[in-house]
Formats: C-alpha cells, structure tokens, sequence
C-alpha cells in the first residue's frame, strides 16, 4: 500500500527545531503500517529534515555549526533578491528528506534517533510530507 499524509507545524523563532517524531510514530500506527519505508519530505527551499539525537545541548551545538558553517552575515550573490541565502544553503546541507524502515509496525529508529525539522528562516507554517510505502 500507499499512504500520505501532509502535516502542518508552526516554527516559533527565526532558527528553530521541531521533533516531529511523534506525529510519524502516529501515522505508521494509523495507517496500520507492517513492513515497508516512511519517507519524511519537507516541501521547503529554508527548511530541512534530518535524523539525529534532540538533546539541547546537542541542538545548540548544531545552530553553533551551521552559523559557522554558513553565517547569515556574508555578502551572498542571492541577498540581492531576497535576504535568506544562508537560509537556503544551510537546508541545502542538511537535506529535505528522510526514508526510515518501519519493521512489525513500528519506526526502526535508534534509541536515540528522532525526526527533526530544522528551520532556517521562520517563524512561518511549514508542510511535511509523509508517504508510506509498504504493507
Ligand atoms: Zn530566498
């Protein structure tokens, strides 16, 4: 089977981190997901998914790296037209999707995995897509 569901979140700060764990685990429940993959989609050009620990400090360490990486303050060729270029290449390193395997009905996450949706450029709603395919 196929099955989609398209989830609305509201980021509250201008970088923020939403676990979306939680909805995910109630889709596959939902939809009485056996074996099969989760993708998880984010719609988005200034925010991302990924998979990782959401611990707070581990959080902040993450936001640390990503100014680093790409500060918002450089004189990006894209800021001519808008003002978000580090918004844009920070998703870009991150990613817009993530597949997990879902295993006798459940997400085949890690003990300490969880879905996070990185935004870059908030506060705004956000889509996430979630498509099941599978048994
Ligand atoms: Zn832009």
């Amino acid at each position: 089977m196929v099955k989609r569901k398209v989830l609305t979140v509201s980021t509250r700060k201008r970088v923020d981190v939403l676990d979306i764990t939680e909805s995910a685990r109630l889709f596959v429940e939902e939809i009485g997901a056996e074996a099969g993959l989760l993708n998880v989609f984010v719609p988005h050009t200034t925010a991302g998914v990924i998979l990782n620990e959401a611990e707070a400090g581990l959080l902040e360490d993450l936001k640390e790296l990503l100014e680093r990486l790409v500060p918002e303050l450089h004189p990006y060729a894209h800021n001519k037209i808008d003002n978000n270029a580090h918004a844009h290449l920070r998703t870009i390193l991150l990613g817009s999707s993530v597949v997990i395997p879902v295993e006798a009905g459940r997400l085949s996450l890690g003990t300490w995995q969880r879905i996070l949706l990185i935004e870059s450029d908030g506060p705004r709603s956000r889509h996430v897509i979630l498509t099941y395919v599978g048994l």
